[in-house]
């Protein structure tokens, strides 16, 4: 049994380091150390979907403002299709060239749930005519993740580096779309917190509650008229659904 302190490490020699610490390593399935795959995870990682038009054509001649409104334009798409599955807290976008690290995109959500729902949600999208794969990822902190040298301009491997280098939207687009994930995650958490208020409630304080709420907004809540539970708050009324066929061609 290993010491807790070794694992994922570069001293624990049963799992491999940089799986554990990249979510991605350069032997893939023939690594000679485990790649344990967690059950759970905050994190989730979507595999070569930013594609760099100077990796994918040597002799492309984008100028450097037109290749970086191309990305800003693949952040912005990525970053409001990741927080619809959950409260997303951090995405990022590997500019690394190597196979496992190519357009690698990462993203870290509050909850396991939110992280897992992504997951079953993506593997069924396509993006740009390709089609996504995503996984639960090991990674639990960027910085040990990124390489250091890469940060200062100092790395001498290049793309080829196997930590993440990663490409960069514009910091004012990065600040906005950061300032409406924090309202729209906080509009979401009091959703939730109400909704879970109210299943708190036996039945004659939810009934009392709504009541209440249909006074509020001025309706008779008594007068079935002024009542309509189609609309509202109510989930879907059963009694307002149309018959369903199966039921009308038992009762003729
Ligand atoms: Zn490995
Ligand atoms: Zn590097």
């Amino acid at each position: 049994m290993l010491p807790s302190r070794e694992y994922g490490t570069e001293q624990d020699k049963v799992n491999c380091s940089f799986y554990f610490k990249i979510g991605a390593c350069r032997h893939g399935d023939r690594c000679s150390r485990r790649h344990v795959e967690p059950t759970r995870s905050r994190t989730i990682l979507l595999s070569n979907v930013y594609q760099n038009p100077k990796h994918l054509d040597a002799e492309c001649r984008l100028s450097d403002e037109e290749l970086q409104r191309e990305f800003d334009e693949f952040f912005i798409d990525f970053f409001m299709g990741l927080s619809k599955y959950g409260d997303l807290v951090e995405m990022h976008v590997c500019d690394n060239v190597g196979d496992h690290l190519i357009g690698n995109v990462y993203a870290r959500y509050e909850t396991e749930e939110d992280a897992e729902r992504a997951v079953e949600g993506l593997n069924t999208r396509w993006y740009n005519q390709r089609p996504l794969f995503a996984e639960l990822s090991p990674v639990s902190d960027f910085r040990e993740a990124c390489c250091r040298q890469n940060e200062t301009n100092e790395c001498n491997r290049g793309g080829q580096c196997n930590f993440m280098h990663l490409r960069y939207a514009t910091p004012e687009l990065v600040r906005s779309l950061y300032q409406q994930l924090a309202v729209e995650n906080r509009e979401r958490r009091r959703e939730r917190m109400a909704k879970a208020d109210f299943l708190r409630l036996g039945w004659k304080e939810r009934l009392a509650r709504v009541e209440a709420e249909a006074r509020e907004r001025g309706e008779n809540p008594t007068n079935p008229n002024d009542r309509d539970w189609r609309r509202g708050p109510s989930g879907g009324d059963w009694r307002a659904e149309p018959p369903r066929e199966d039921m009308q061609s038992d009762a003729s």
